[in-house]
């Protein structure tokens, strides 16, 4: 699993870090824990209305498309294809200065848009002149450490 580590010395302002906010009871809560879970437990999911049945993502509290709160969580399919790619060379924020440079990509897994979904992810340890538009690639679990003790997950892309 892809393990980044974020410094103890800044620490993130509440709306640059809403951690806290994906709480399931929390008074913030945003109604997509779930999310957050499937993602501590190796799957990154979309949402699939169960009124109409589209899917969508980023995760949201209820469907895009009929506005129903009534949906399931699906795993994503493991491969995709590259829709589109930048890389980032310089200019860096603090903190992602230690993991550049990276290739941000945007890609569609599953039958996009009907019966999959496209999701934009970073790309470590890869040459943007690598890569081309309809490239395969899978999402991959990443675990983030830090500040301190905290631990988080997101996902990252990789080339397959
Ligand atoms: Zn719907």
């Amino acid at each position: 699993m892809k393990e980044i580590v974020l410094p103890d010395t800044i620490p993130l302002l509440p709306i640059v870090d809403p951690w806290e906010q994906q709480d399931a009871e929390g008074p913030d809560s945003t109604k997509v824990y779930q999310f957050y879970k499937n993602l501590s437990e190796g799957k990154l999911t979309m949402q699939r209305c169960k009124k109409c049945g589209n899917v969508f993502y980023p995760p949201q509290a209820m469907c895009k498309y009929c506005n129903s709160t009534e949906y399931e969580w699906e795993e994503i399919p493991k491969t995709g294809e590259i829709h589109a790619f930048s890389a980032l060379l310089l200019g860096f924020p603090m903190i992602i200065e230690n993991f550049a440079p990276f290739v941000v990509a945007v890609a569609r897994f599953g039958d996009y848009p009907k019966n999959g979904v496209q999701i934009i992810g970073i790309m470590f340890d890869t040459d943007y002149r690598s890569l081309k538009i309809g490239d395969r690639v899978e999402w991959e679990i990443m675990r983030i450490k830090g500040p301190g003790e905290k631990v988080r997950y997101w996902y990252c892309f990789r080339k397959v």
